[in-house]
């Protein structure tokens, strides 16, 4: 389909208006742009790509990806596809916990503070909640208090946790400011001196699991062997780990990016936990009874539906309506499956064909723009590269210069 046929195709799957279409392709409204940021000069665009083929707990969606890496989607939607006989996605998720961290240090006895703070979980609970009514309202606000004691070089630190229901949101301003609110009341209550007030990324109670199968008489018992090779290297070699990692952050971070979420608190959340008892991959795979492989992926995905730019950025508005998302739990649930697809197809590639010869052919028109081509000799520079099967800028250079040279011969006959 060429772009006005797929955002016609969209627009009649997702049952959207010309309203919700409009931002799409239009610029970002520069007054909007004011509101979110500082020192405002301009917007900076990226591609909207939608990945299909993905069952998730029995429903079908179509994913908004933004993401300026080419065969990320594509690569999703593959997965998604080989995944769809072995039942799609199924997924699980804990309640929308988030932490906030205060601070307190000069604490003379800390060990009788501690005690002093936990019997007043009540009051603290009052102080905290004060400062967001309607997260209270829809059931939300402070569940508990947790205090640690940790040792460091400038004295003791006695750490208060405040753990707090954050619902359909990310959470960090509301928890940011519940934290705010209590620390003058700890202070009191300790003789002690408030640091700093402030979200934990590591969202280690906001977990989310999505699981997948792919069935071997699709992908091969040699594709599962290497995959389950593969995943091996990544547990024990941090260096292969990290790009691992980085190959589920791809799906992670481009649903967030398109849903105007916080991608940078995800990547601390998702390190962070990968890393709590040395840095392990965040999706493990097993081959089950019937020799098929089961992927599987568990990790904090701190995203809301509500609040931060996901109601002010036009586009995000529109991504979760041709989703469907009615909670942050769905769209978490969504982004662990599409991070987990993208694992899967990126380890599936480089233990067949290789993961540049698909990338390769997908990058080769940016290949060709690089080499100086225009966009209307993008297409024709890129496809001779596929066909001669090297996808360099040195032969995009080559192939344009006679592309050019045909074009002028042709003008002057
Ligand atoms: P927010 O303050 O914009 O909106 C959340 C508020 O919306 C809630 O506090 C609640 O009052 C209200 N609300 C309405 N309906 C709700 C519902 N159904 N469920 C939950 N709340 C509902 O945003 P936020 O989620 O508190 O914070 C997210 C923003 O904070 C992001 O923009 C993020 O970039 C930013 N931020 C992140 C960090 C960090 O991650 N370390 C630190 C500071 C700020």
């Amino acid at each position: 389909m060429n772009l006005s046929q797929r955002l016609g195709k969209i627009k009649d799957m997702a049952r959207l208006d010309d309203k919700d279409i409009e931002p799409l392709s239009s610029d970002m409204d520069i007054k909007i742009a004011e509101m979110m940021s500082e020192n405002i000069i301009g917007t900076i665009k990226l591609p909207v790509g939608i990945a299909t083929n993905f069952l998730i707990d029995g429903k079908d969606y179509l994913i908004p990806m933004s993401i300026e890496e080419p065969s990320v989607v594509a690569a999703a939607s593959h997965a998604a596809k080989l995944a769809r006989p072995g039942g799609g996605f199924k997924t699980s998720y804990t309640p929308s916990i988030m932490i906030g961290q205060i601070q307190l240090m000069d604490i003379k006895e800390p060990a009788k503070s501690m005690k002093a703070i936990l019997s007043k979980t009540a009051e603290i609970k009052k102080h905290a909640n004060h400062q967001d009514s309607v997260m209270v309202k829809l059931g939300g606000g402070l569940i508990d208090v947790e205090v640690r004691d940790i040792p460091s070089s400038r004295g003791a630190l006695v750490i208060v946790h405040l753990i707090v229901d954050v619902k359909d949101a990310m959470g960090a301003n509301c928890v940011n400011s519940m934290c705010e609110g209590v620390a003058p009341f700890l202070e009191k209550l300790t003789g002690g001196r408030s640091v700093l007030k402030i979200i934990s990324n590591l969202s280690d109670r906001r977990l989310v699991k999505a699981e997948a199968t792919w069935k071997k008489e699709l992908i091969g018992e040699d594709v599962i062997e290497g995959i389950l090779d593969a995943y091996e290297f990544a547990k024990v070699d941090p260096y292969r780990c990290a790009t691992n990692n980085k190959g589920v952050m791809n799906g992670i971070d481009a649903v967030a990016i398109a849903t105007g979420n916080d991608f940078r608190a995800l990547e601390a959340g998702a390190h962070a936990y990968a890393a709590r008892d040395g840095y392990k991959p965040l999706a493990t795979y097993k081959k089950n009874r019937d020799g098929d492989i089961t992927g599987s992926i568990e990790m904090p995905i701190s995203v809301g539906i509500v609040g931060g730019a996901t109601k002010t950025n036009p586009v995000a508005k529109t991504s979760l309506k041709i989703m469907g998302i009615e909670s942050a739990h769905e769209l978490a649930s969504v982004m662990a499956s599409v991070g987990l697809a993208n694992n899967f197809a990126a380890l599936r590639a480089m233990v067949s064909e290789g993961i540049q010869k698909g990338h390769m052919r997908l990058h080769a028109k940016n290949i060709a723009m690089s080499a100086g081509a225009s966009e209307n000799e993008a297409s024709d520079v890129a496809k001779k590269m596929v066909e001669k099967g090297d996808i360099s800028v040195s032969r995009a250079k080559e192939i344009l210069e006679n592309i050019r040279k045909n074009k002028s011969f042709n003008k002057v006959r």
